[in-house]
């Protein structure tokens, strides 16, 4: 089964075009020849996640590539007010989900170990957890990257086993939203050190490292050579359907 290694983070915010003029015209308008089986297939790796409220309209639309969700409650069910829960989005055709952003940390107050409770309900669910983790700027500027990281993965993953797949984006704090980025060089050792963590910490196997932080169409390809970077998670530039679907192109050439 096919997963999404390139995906969309629209956060709380929507094209300025609107749903339709990103499907339509951004995304399907240079493959409007190929039909619904080429479809299925050259979008099979990625990934759209749309704020919960637009998803049936982006749904209908999109009838090819993966949906997830940017965020799942802690919690199976009941007096939670706001929460969305695991079953509601697998519901809703979700097959993924974001755990652990760094504005869910900041914003929410999420520690490490909420984020553990949210990979296991993902895990036992069977959705596919995209878990993220990442230093601020301090910590990069000090050296202390990989330590930083190390402990993130320690606590989320320690009491984890599972034959699941997964895949860990690796988003530098400093890096998302802000222009500039960690060489490709940098995060292709930096993937192999979370790769070899979470294996020795968790026994998974069916790992996925992805990169986030300033994906843009001018330097996409660049981190998509590299042999640990198996793809993106893309925020601001997703918006525009046609740099994501650029975007994505250069991901599909570097197979
Ligand atoms: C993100 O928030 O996950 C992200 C990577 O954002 P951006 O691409 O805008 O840096």
């Amino acid at each position: 089964m096919s997963h999404p290694l390139v995906i969309a983070n629209w956060k709380m915010n929507l094209p300025s075009k609107g749903i339709s003029e990103w499907v339509l015209n951004e995304m399907i308008s240079s493959n409007e020849e190929k039909d619904f089986e080429e479809k299925t297939s050259f979008f099979k790796f990625m990934g759209v996640c749309p704020p919960i409220s637009h998803l049936s309209e982006l749904k209908t639309l999109m009838n090819f590539g993966h949906f997830g969700s940017q965020d799942i409650s802690r919690f199976q069910d009941g007096a939670k007010t706001g929460d969305i829960s695991a079953d509601m989005i697998i519901d809703r055709g979700c097959t993924f989900s974001i755990i652990g952003h760094s504005e869910r940390r900041e914003f929410h107050n999420e520690t490490n170990d909420v984020v553990s409770e949210k990979l296991k309900i993902c895990l036992e669910k069977n959705i596919l957890p995209v878990v993220c983790i990442g230093e601020c700027l301090e910590d990069y500027n000090n050296g202390d990257t990989l330590d930083v990281l190390e402990n993130q993965l320690k606590e989320i993953f320690s009491s984890i086993i599972s034959e699941n797949k997964l895949i860990v984006a690796y988003e530098p704090i400093w890096a998302i939203g802000s222009g500039k980025t960690p060489s490709a060089k940098e995060v292709n050792n930096i993937h192999q050190h979370i790769k070899d963590i979470v294996q020795s910490v968790a026994n998974i196997n069916d790992i996925n490292i992805i990169y986030g932080g300033s994906v843009k169409r001018e330097n996409a390809k660049t981190f998509f050579l590299e042999k640990n970077i198996d793809g993106a998670l893309i925020g601001g530039a997703s918006l525009n359907g046609r740099e994501f679907l650029d975007i994505y192109n250069d991901f599909m050439e570097t197979l």
